[in-house]
């Protein structure tokens, strides 16, 4: 019958895909913290960008607020993998607010080497996409000494007064491939640029984007598990549809996807963003079983074994409460 799915098709499953040790750190957080201090406890922004783990976590009692004005006062709340500007500290200081910081230990650093730069008296060109959390935060550690490039051909219309010393950041969940563009016309146009010490693109979007990467070679169609404000996620659909995927999609859930993707796909490539918990995968490969695609082998790319320890407010805590 035409618009069927061949039958024995087969799925090629990312690994690494899912969550990384950041975001399973904030998530443990707010459990945590739930355990510890009881409900509500205040959460400032998505705690990592997935609406699954935003829902779970409310129906628990954390409430998610966007701004600090919205915490009462003396409450506590948790500040978002992402990372917060040293603006925000200081709001939750003035409202009395016990913080607890989730922000990822990968984005810390970008943000010390921001306020390095600064002090140095470099001009920093944060590459970056303008209105995401984690661009806002970094920023804000030294607002007058960064310049946003959001994409290659912004370098053309970038000018410094003569003798400006140029450093360049990234946010940690770009596509490696278009920063690395980025930076070789930074450096063309400013021969002198300076990098950052170490990369800022984290290990987990490094290691995701490699990944999918590799199934994107065979597989005709790639879905990628994620929310659409995960921009480590949104950057796994580009990477595969540069890389050989015919098409590719990003859903939230199962619920999400179109059967007419299916029609004459023979394999199906399947991944899933930093903030992905993997039942929502596991739903993918039970769905594509039953469509026609039964046989999911893995495709591992590397491995992984970092972790992090919980914030250490938090920590103390949860000793005093032993
Ligand atoms: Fe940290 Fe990278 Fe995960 Fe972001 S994606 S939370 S920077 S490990």
């Amino acid at each position: 019958e035409l618009g069927m799915p061949p039958v024995g098709g087969s799925v090629l499953l990312a690994d690494p895909r899912g969550y990384c040790a950041g975001v399973d750190r904030a998530v443990i957080t707010v459990e945590k913290a739930l355990d510890l201090y009881g409900a509500p406890v205040y959460v400032r922004k998505q705690i990592v960008h997935n609406k699954h783990v935003v829902q779970n976590l409310a129906a628990r009692g954390a409430i998610f607020v966007e701004e600090l004005d919205e915490v009462p006062e003396g409450a506590t709340v948790v500040f978002s993998a992402h990372g917060v500007s040293p603006a925000v500290h200081a709001q939750a200081a003035e409202r009395n607010l016990k913080t607890i910081d989730a922000t990822c230990p990968l984005v810390t650093k970008v943000h010390h080497e921001a306020k390095r730069f600064a002090r140095e008296g470099r001009h920093i060109l944060l590459i970056g996409h303008a209105g995401h959390e984690e661009v806002e935060g970094t920023a804000g550690e030294a607002p007058e000494s960064i310049t946003l490039v959001e994409h290659p051909d912004d370098v053309d219309s970038l000018e410094f007064p003569e003798g400006t010393q140029l450093s360049w950041l990234s946010q940690t969940t770009l596509s490696v491939d278009e920063t690395m563009e980025t930076v070789r016309r930074l450096r063309e146009k400013f021969p002198h640029l300076e990098d950052p010490p170490s990369d800022d693109i984290c290990y987990a979007t490094q290691n995701r984007q490699v990944a999918v990467k590799e199934i994107a070679k065979e597989a005709d169609l790639v879905i990628v598990v994620g929310s659409a404000n995960s921009s480590n996620s949104v950057r796994l659909v580009e990477v595969a549809l540069e890389n050989g995927a015919s098409a590719s999609y990003r859903i939230d859930d199962v619920t999400e996807i179109d059967d007419a993707w299916l029609e004459g796909v023979e394999k199906v490539g399947v991944t899933s963003g930093a903030s992905v918990p993997d039942d929502l995968v596991q739903d993918v490969l039970a769905y594509l079983a039953e469509h026609g695609h039964p046989d999911a082998a893995a495709v591992r790319t590397a491995e992984e074994s970092l972790t992090f320890s919980l914030p250490p407010e938090l920590r103390r805590d949860m000793k005093l409460a032993e």
